[in-house]
């Protein structure tokens, strides 16, 4: 009789593993897609007025500085926001349990058979699994966090910071080692390249079907570095 519900929460724990592994993938992806993209803009815009090697390093190397501490800080930010608005919601459930737990035993159950147990095999999962960890149980069917693996805001940070500054790295080595009439070449078609690689790589990770992603991922890369190759131009012509 309890041998379905063990078996359900067994596959929902390896669901949810693989699940927020493959969210950190995509996340990673993603900051580096962003690395990538603002860092070319940046250093093409900087190439169209100048020829000069170390003023492309400064800014290259500013831009990379400046938009992973930033990426770093704003995850920072939000990841502790969810993570104390978790640890309340679990507080409450903790005076909760302590206070009225028939009531609260009544609510698992009845979420339980909301979720497709028949109410007898509902009332008997609950109870086992309020006789097991209470807490836990609720944390997982009501709130959908496991109290064991709230994300770490420094984690968050890190992994957003180095994904950036990895993105980043690519735009901004094109962009200084090759010879000066090779240097926007070089960056547009190795920025390009690596646009479809973290388009398509965004898009299975977030099962969709990637041609678009790919399509919509290089034509924003393509604007933003036409755009400041363009002002850049216009800017060294003028003379500023
Ligand atoms: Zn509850």
């Amino acid at each position: 009789m309890t041998e379905p519900t063990d078996d359900e929460a067994h596959d929902e724990a390896h669901g949810g593993a693989l699940g927020s592994r493959l969210n950190w993938l995509r996340a990673a992806v993603l900051g580096a897609n962003d690395g990538i993209v603002s860092t070319a803009g940046l250093v093409v815009g900087v190439a169209g007025a100048t020829d000069d090697r170390a003023a492309l390093l400064t800014a290259g190397l500013a831009g990379l500085l400046a938009g992973s501490m930033s990426m770093a800080a704003g995850e920072y930010v939000s990841v502790s926001t969810q993570r104390d608005s978790e640890k309340a919601a679990l507080a409450a459930e903790k005076r909760e349990l302590r206070e009225r737990p028939e009531a609260e035993l009544a609510e698992l159950a009845q979420l339980l058979e909301e979720r497709g147990l028949s109410s007898q095999v509902a009332r008997e999962a609950a109870e086992q699994l309020t006789a097991r960890d209470a807490l836990r149980a609720h944390a997982r069917v009501e709130l959908g966090i496991d109290p064991d693996e709230l994300t770490d805001p420094w984690h968050a940070a890190w992994a957003s910071f180095l994904a950036f500054t990895a993105g980043a790295l690519l735009p901004l080595l094109a962009i200084v080692l090759p010879p000066p009439d090779w240097r926007v070449p070089v960056t547009v078609v190795s920025v390009l390249a690596s646009l479809v690689l973290t388009g398509w790589s965004s898009a299975r990770l977030g099962a969709a079907r990637p041609g678009r992603a790919v399509v919509r991922n290089v034509a924003g890369g393509a604007l933003a570095m036409g755009v400041t190759y363009a002002v850049g131009t216009l800017l060294g012509a003028a003379g500023v």
